[in-house]
């Protein structure tokens, strides 16, 4: 018994590609891709920082 492969490499680790799991090899590498892509889209809006009003605060120190 074999399992169906694509004419593809997996993007994660360089295998052949399962029909199953295409583009990737194994459900592993299909989860490993899913957790960059979701990282990746967390990482974003963490800029804005409530620091606005100490600093203008501190602008009265003369040198
Ligand atoms: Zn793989």
């Amino acid at each position: 018994m074999t399992t169906p492969v694509l004419n593809k490499k997996c993007p994660i680790c360089g295998k052949q590609a399962v029909l199953e799991y295409q583009p990737f090899c194994s459900k592993k590498c299909a989860d490993i891709d899913l957790g960059r892509w979701l990282k990746g889209t967390y990482v974003v809006h963490t800029n804005e920082t409530p620091e606005e009003e100490a600093l203008k605060n501190s602008e009265q120190e003369d040198e």
